[in-house]
């Protein structure tokens, strides 16, 4: 990499944009192919011939050798499967390098392998990936070469869902659709489509990879096991926002240019609140493409941290005691003309529109709280929610005074109705408040903020995809939206129509509403007052995904059917069930190979040094007995926890997957880690430095 180069020159230069797409393309196959992204028109064979093969040779000339369907199963990451472009070699013994249509939109690769929640069996291993065009493809470079990548769903032999991408762009029409219906009733005519805008801003950590070696929890959970807090935490709030050191600066700097060239639009870094914890953040996109992008983004941290002599950990709770990561979820609906759906505008005749789109919100949120928070659950999110530093597991929303006033004079004053008369949208005007983006503080403890003009969804776990969380909201407030629009297209009198839907939707789900502290034991007890759903773990809300609520939901609107949802439900139960299984299998690992045989030396020593020291002089001995009879029974508490951890990860693991087994992880394997743990984390005060197996907290997280 030069020292210094143009990022107008760099950005998107590996990607096989509109821009590219519009230089490259004869017009005709460039308007075809724009009229499938913009208006999902299909794609005829013809033209697909002509696009794959100017996006081959556009591939080639940047390096590429191989191609690949880039696919996002219910693994969590993306999957890939590389064929390279050679054909068999010609009588002349040469290879041409082709690409065809076919190959471009469909690709069928062996699907058995990946999860499926049982929606296929293994005999029926089908599985196709789909081409999503309106994500663009891109060239990849690393040590395996350079190779085309393009964006793709993955569904079953029968079209059932067996990715993130999918219900992600069925989502999407839900919400495009049921939009246009509100903005219409607005009097807009002239919108053609409306997509949620996406920004997540990514939190990680960075740890030297040389210790990160040393340390079999982090290599096979992603997460320390054990750990003594060092002398010094996060309490003095100095790594926030402070100075970057120079061996992460270099290392952001790589990132940044990896991910301009794929046409990520890295924007914000910062340091986080907890040691060696860092900030990423792009600038909104599309929905599905912030999804990809933010694939692409974790894919990227990794493999550049590598360069750098570092590991990135993207798990939820890395380390214990201080902050873990998340990734909030910021989401507005854009137009395709520009406007933002969710700014509450300058005029009044917007507030009202914007105050519809509001209550709508608060109503998909309150009714469906429970498949929100199920969206992000996650086993590593179960240490970060709940835990005084991330939101907590019950889902409100926050509004900010100035809001919050608005919608308490909507819902008291009975005024509104007498004032309604004259024009048909400045009538209602006179009742409502005029206002302004919302001026008041942020909220930190709210797992669902309004932040000016869109919203943060702050649960979502740093390791997760996006995907899901996005899939919710879009299918939920399409629901709102298409609920509203039912009443008001039939309604005689808009004005006073909309004004008392907006009134009766604030009334009916105020109780979600909450501008509180967030983390306070308070909260949890006025939450269950108001009768809002709290599920502290992931085993918890799992079963909200397949409830007839749920069912009902996501097939009026086709973005699951009950099969999907089913299938995903027993894909949680079973992710959560091995993440604990390889847990607990570390732990024991660790504890009965590492750390018990290196305590185990150091009271030999301690003994030793007893004996050496009474052969001597009658000098006082009673440090090094009291040391080691602590020593020794903390020893002893650990080898019989560690004992128990095994009985219960044997009994866990030999048990039928789902809802029962992942209960018993939850509850019995669980506590027995923690039993394991606690003495583990005091004899690492007790023994010698030089003789524990593994680098400490401190080491870890203050020396990178
Ligand atoms: P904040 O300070 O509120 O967190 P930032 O400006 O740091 O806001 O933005 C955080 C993320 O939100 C960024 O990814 C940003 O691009 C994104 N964002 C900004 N405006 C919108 C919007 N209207 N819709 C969706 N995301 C947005
Ligand atoms: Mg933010």
């Amino acid at each position: 990499m030069s020292e210094f180069c143009s990022v107008s020159e760099i950005f998107g230069e590996n990607v096989f944009n509109d821009t590219v797409m519009q230089e490259r393309l004869p017009k005709k196959v460039y308007q075809q192919l724009k009229k499938t992204i913009e208006e999902g028109k299909d794609l005829d064979l013809a033209t697909a011939d002509v696009v794959a093969h100017e996006m081959k040779e556009w591939a080639i000339e940047k390096g590429a050798t191989h191609y690949s369907h880039w696919f996002q199963p219910l693994t969590g990451v993306t999957a890939e499967k590389h064929d390279s472009f050679i054909s068999a070699p010609g009588e002349n013994g040469k290879v041409l390098m082709s690409f065809s249509g076919k190959e471009l939109i469909k690709g069928e690769p062996d699907a058995s392998s990946f999860p499926s929640g049982g929606l296929r069996a293994t005999f029926e291993a089908r599985g196709y990936t789909a081409w999503d065009c309106t994500s663009p493809a891109f060239v990849r470079k690393d040590a395996a070469g350079a190779t085309l990548c393009i964006p793709t769903a993955f569904c079953s032999y029968t079209g059932e869902a067996l990715d993130a991408k999918t219900p992600i762009l069925r989502s999407m029409q839900a919400i495009n659709e049921q939009s246009l219906r509100l903005l219409r009733l607005f009097g807009n005519t002239t919108s053609r489509k409306v997509a949620p805008s996406v920004g997540p801003e990514q939190e990680y950590f960075l740890v030297d990879r040389e210790k990160y070696l040393k340390r079999k929890d982090l290599i096979f959970a992603g997460r320390t096991l054990f750990g003594a807090m060092p002398p010094k935490g996060q309490e003095m709030d100095d790594h926030y926002f402070g100075g970057i050191r120079e061996r992460v600066a270099a290392f952001m700097r790589e990132v940044n240019m990896e991910l301009w060239k794929l046409g990520v639009t890295a924007k914000t870094q910062h340091n986080e609140a907890a040691p060696a914890q860092h900030e990423l953040a792009p600038i909104y996109a599309t929905c599905n493409i912030a999804v990809d992008h933010n694939q692409l983004v974790m894919e990227t941290l990794k493999k550049v941290a590598g360069r750098h002599g570092m590991t990135c950990l993207l798990h939820e709770k890395p380390f214990a005691g201080v902050n873990g990561s998340g990734k909030h979820n910021n989401w507005s609906l854009t137009t395709d003309d520009g406007i933002n759906m969710l700014d509450p505008g300058v005029t009044p005749h917007e507030n009202i529109q914007f105050l519809l789109v509001l209550t709508c919100i608060l109503k998909a949120v309150d009714k469906h709280a429970d498949l929100l928070r199920e969206s992000a659950a996650d086993a590593g999110n179960d240490h970060r929610l709940g835990a005084a530093e991330a939101p907590p597991a019950i889902i409100s929303v926050f509004l900010g005074e100035q809001l919050e006033d608005v919608l308490r004079q909507l819902i008291s004053t009975g005024a509104a109705t007498s004032s309604l008369e004259g024009g048909r949208l400045e009538t209602g005007v006179r009742s409502i408040p005029d206002f302004e983006k919302d001026a008041t503080d942020r909220n930190r403890t709210s797992p669902f903020a309004f932040t000016g003009n869109k919203f943060e969804f702050r649960m979502v776990g740093a390791n997760d995809s996006i995907a899901a969380s996005n899939v919710v909201l879009n299918t939920i407030v399409a629901e709102a939206f298409s609920d509203a629009c039912d009443v008001l297209e039939r309604a005689e009198d808009f004005a006073q129509a909309v004004h008392d839907l907006i009134k009766k939707q604030a009334t009916e789900h105020h109780r979600i509403v909450f501008n509180g502290n967030g983390y306070s034991a308070e909260w949890v007890k006025e939450a269950e007052r108001r009768g809002l759903p709290n599920c502290p773990t992931m085993v918890d809300a799992i079963p909200s995904l397949a409830t007839e609520k749920s069912v009902a939901l996501f097939e009026k609107f086709h973005v699951f059917n009950r099969a999907e949802l089913e299938s995903r439900v027993e894909i949680h139960y079973e992710s959560y069930a091995k993440t604990l299984n390889i847990e607990a299998r570390t732990m024991i690992d660790m504890a009965g190979k590492q750390i018990i045989p290196a305590v185990i030396r150091y009271t030999t020593v301690l003994a030793d040094s007893i004996n050496a020291v009474k052969a001597a002089c009658d000098a006082d001995i009673s440090a090094q007995t009291e040391l080691l009879g602590e020593t020794s029974a903390l020893l002893a508490e650990a080898r019989r926890a560690l004992k128990r951890l095994t009985e219960a990860a044997d009994k866990a693991a030999a048990m039928q997957p789902g809802r029962e087994q992942a209960v018993y992880y939850r509850d019995e394997v669980r506590s027995a880690m923690d039993a394991l743990r606690a003495p583990v984390d005091r004899l690492e005060m007790l023994v010698d430095k030089e003789m524990w197996p593994m680098p400490s907290y401190g080491d870890l997280i203050f020396e990178v």
